[in-house]
């Protein structure tokens, strides 16, 4: 794209409504978080890279020690399903960035959502899913059926239909902004009103901006949860996940759930996620700015019917986002299985796969051929393309895709 079409296609994109992040802005003091300023490098020895504790206990100078220790179990080192020092040095990082009080990291970002609906509900509850949300987290809520908490998916997200969808047993808003697929986003002021009106905890999964472009519990969310897998981990090689709110919530999430089910991180993973907290910023920065320049190009594309990207939404609420991540969807002038794989298996540099938010570009379409209905269910099209801006570079990416919806 030259600069003129560039700029036309900015004009297009003010016209729709949305309020275009051209620029990603990144907070100073995350940048230094990050490169790890505030590390206490003397208390490892002076290792730059924190050391991995790889060990599953910790021994104590007396009994009446270690029975001290066992008091206090979220925050002294005597086993490593309680607290670890890697994982708690991560978990400091990850609080400070997301500006909570503390945070937890577990072992998967199933693991976190699991521990927060496990420590929040109880029989009898109503769970409300507001937007598109990640499948398995649905069918996490399905599961709880069989202990009583019931759920409902709401895909009008204005307040009315929240207000209406609240139930007097409702005890848990679940949110995701920018949501699953058609990553439409959410206000949440309204939201969070209601909530707190009526003593409802918030929950918000804010995989997709990672804690650099969006901090929810800054604008009244009480618990914000992570896919540490995807951004924050940023490689592909790690399965984490992690839980941020005040100290209250965070000490119940610990002994309610983290400690007694166990999916806890290991030491070797916090490193690994230490040190993709170490890139964060800068790869942050070319997602946003590749993803915006390859939704662009398609939007402009004649066999693309519609972009699914915050920047084109009707009315992104000010404030909330400070940047786009590299993960939207596009939709194909086809509804076909046939046609929509012929597009995707002509990628080179975009991998075929689930999962998102590392240095690779990464393809998928939910469509199976079988499931127009279900996808229909979450107002979701049959042509839905999903791509994961990697760091190969736009114009690599460009190009691709320009073959690749070439072939017919
Ligand atoms: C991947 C993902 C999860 C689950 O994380 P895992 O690390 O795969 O367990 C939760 N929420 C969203 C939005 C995700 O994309």
């Amino acid at each position: 794209m030259d600069r003129a079409e560039e700029c036309d296609s900015l004009r297009a994109n003010a016209n729709r409504g949305g309020r275009l992040i051209e620029q990603p802005v990144i907070d100073r003091d995350d940048e230094l978080i990050c490169l790890g300023h505030g590390e206490d490098v003397a208390a490892q020895g002076g290792a730059l890279a924190p050391p991995i504790v790889q060990t599953s206990l910790f021994g104590h100078q007396s009994l009446a020690e270690l029975m001290a220790g066992l008091a206090h179990e979220d925050s002294q080192s005597v086993y490593s399903r309680g607290t670890n020092p890697t994982v708690r040095a991560v978990e400091e990082k990850i609080a400070r960035l997301e500006r909570g009080e503390a945070c937890r990291c577990l072992a998967s970002g199933m693991a976190a959502v699991s521990a927060v609906m496990m420590s929040e509900l109880k029989s009898g509850d109503h769970l409300l899913f507001v937007n598109q949300t990640y499948g398995p987290t649905l069918q996490l809520a399905r599961r709880l059926e069989r202990f009583g908490v019931s759920h409902d998916l709401l895909l009008a997200i204005d307040r009315r239909s929240i207000e209406e969808g609240l139930r007097p047993e409702t005890r848990l808003i679940w949110l995701e902004s920018p949501g699953t697929m058609l990553c439409r986003t959410l206000e949440l002021a309204p939201i969070v009103e209601l909530a707190r009106a009526r003593g409802i905890t918030t929950a918000f999964d804010n995989s997709w901006a990672s804690p650099l472009f969006q901090k929810p519990l800054t604008h009244g969310v009480d618990l914000v949860v992570h896919s540490a897998t995807k951004y924050i981990g940023g490689h592909s090689d790690v399965i984490a996940g992690a839980v941020i709110g005040s100290s209250e919530r965070m000490r119940r999430l610990f002994y309610d759930a983290l400690l007694l089910n166990g999916g806890v991180m290991a030491p070797h993973d916090a490193w690994l996620l230490n040190r993709g907290l170490r890139t964060l910023p800068v790869r942050m920065r070319k997602h946003h700015r590749d993803g915006l320049a390859v939704a662009r190009y398609l939007a402009d594309h004649p066999r693309v019917r519609q972009v699914f990207h915050p920047a084109w939404a009707e009315s992104e609420p000010s404030g909330q986002l400070s940047g786009y991540s590299g993960l939207f969807a596009f939709e194909l002038d086809s509804d076909s299985f046939t046609d929509i794989a012929r597009v995707v298996d002509a990628l080179e540099y975009f991998r075929i796969g689930v999962s998102w938010g590392g240095v690779e570009s990464i393809v998928i379409s939910p469509n199976r051929g079988d499931n127009v209905e279900s996808l229909a269910a979450q107002g979701m099209p049959a042509g839905l393309i999903r791509l994961s801006v990697g760091l190969e570079g736009a114009d690599v990416l460009i190009e691709d895709l320009a073959r690749a919806l070439e072939r017919r």
